[in-house]
């Protein structure tokens, strides 16, 4: 079949030459062909050299880029790339591991698979899709995962409903591509939690933390923690393990019954953990010397550039609370999930939050997004997750 065919303009191929997975429409100096939202298209430069072929989506990013060389995408081009994302979980002990049976199995731009998201749940897999294009390839990336995870997956949800651009003309609805499951409890680094990919957040889980949260623990013990934005307990069920006491807090009712849930799970009915549906910076107004240990994970301040000086102020002032009324000698875990906050960014908002109080703060770690959410080197914006542990006189 005839592909149609983008033409950048003069110089806008640069990015492109330097491997960057998107083309925006900007630099499109003219489209040949009349290409459908979510058709493979290819883009050549201005003296029409081949670039790249990728998915076609008319809205600011018009192309994202599934391959830099000229080969066909087909089945078994996405097939090649699932089993190469399976080789790398496998390689960092991810798959078959009876202590932590969640991990991200397709991390979107980060395994050359722009606009897709695959999330695994003890066999349950749950995909979150960004573009047109890999929604109509749904039904076969469905069958391609079951088929290379072999007896690993019982049934693929897609939960895209969110995620597919609003600008699109496709109407996603969440369900089941094959076969099915009830909300599962699975383990993470030998914890329990319930997931529940149809109401919750995200595909369920906030994944990305994994690591984050187990090294909380070397930080928890006889301490008082204050988990900040904490869904569905993960901070607080590592955190109960030596803590003296752990107040989750989240402004979802839903997200905050099942962090008790969670908390059941791993401990029983044990005193020591309380529960909050409140909003954070209400919660934060006075908890003057009650903690000395604090976890702020807010939502994404900024979704756009647009926002990203609001943004700013947000974290600034977030971390500000923190800061001022932790107890001498106390650690907070602070993070942002803006994909347009850079990690440097997000350090002078905390610096300068810092500053404000007059307290010495010192860094001990600074933390970012796990082995299974891979950051792309020649797409730097992937690289969304960053936080700081630090330790406040
Ligand atoms: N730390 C969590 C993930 C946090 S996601 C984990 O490891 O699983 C961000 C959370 O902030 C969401 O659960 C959301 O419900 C909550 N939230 C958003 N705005 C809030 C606000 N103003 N006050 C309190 N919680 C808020």
């Amino acid at each position: 079949m005839e592909r149609a065919k983008i033409i950048l303009k003069s110089g806008k191929d640069q990015s492109v030459r330097r491997f960057h997975p998107w083309i925006f429409s900007g630099a499109v100096k003219k489209i040949i062909g009349n290409p459908a939202e979510g058709d493979i298209v290819e883009v050549f430069d201005n003296k029409e050299t081949f670039l790249a072929s990728g998915h076609y989506q008319p809205s600011s990013i018009a192309v994202r880029i599934l391959s830099f060389e000229r080969v066909e995408i087909d089945r078994s081009f996405l097939k090649r790339k699932i089993e190469e994302a399976l080789k790398l979980r496998q390689s960092i002990g991810l798959v078959d591991n009876a202590s932590t049976e969640i991990f991200r199995l397709i991390n979107a731009e980060g395994d050359s698979l722009p606009g897709l998201i695959a999330d695994y749940y003890k066999g349950v897999v749950v995909l979150q899709i960004h573009s047109a294009g890999m929604f109509r390839l749904r039904q076969e990336i469905s069958e391609i995962i079951l088929e290379t995870l072999g007896g690993r997956a019982i049934a693929v949800f897609d939960k895209s409903e969110s995620t597919i651009p609003f600008m699109s003309g496709i109407k996603a609805v969440n369900g089941f591509i094959s076969g099915f499951s009830e909300p599962l409890i699975c383990s993470e680094n030998g914890f329990r939690f319930k997931i529940d990919w149809e109401s919750g957040q995200k595909t369920g889980f906030y994944i990305d933390q994994r690591e984050n949260r187990r090294l909380l623990q070397d930080f928890t013990e006889n301490r008082c923690v204050l988990n900040m934005f904490g869904y569905t307990g993960g901070f607080s069920v590592y955190a109960m393990k030596n803590a003296e006491l752990v107040h989750t807090v989240d402004s979802s009712q839903t997200a905050i019954e099942t962090a008790c849930e969670n908390i059941r799970l791993n401990y029983g009915d044990d005193k020591r953990h309380t529960a909050f549906t409140a909003d954070a910076f209400e919660f934060l107004a006075d908890i003057k010397n009650k903690y000395d240990l604090i976890i702020l994970d807010p939502p994404a301040f900024a979704k756009h550039t647009g926002s990203l000086p609001n943004a700013l102020q947000g974290y600034k002032r977030l971390n500000m609370k923190a800061i001022e009324q932790i107890r001498p000698g106390g650690i907070i875990f602070t993070f942002s999930c803006s994909q347009v906050v850079s990690r440097e960014n997000f350090r002078k908002s905390v610096f300068a939050a810092a500053a404000n109080t007059g307290r010495k703060v010192r860094i001990l770690h600074q933390l970012s997004q796990p082995p299974d959410h891979p950051v792309n080197i020649y797409h730097p914006e992937g690289e969304y997750l960053k936080g700081l542990v630090l330790h406040v006189e």
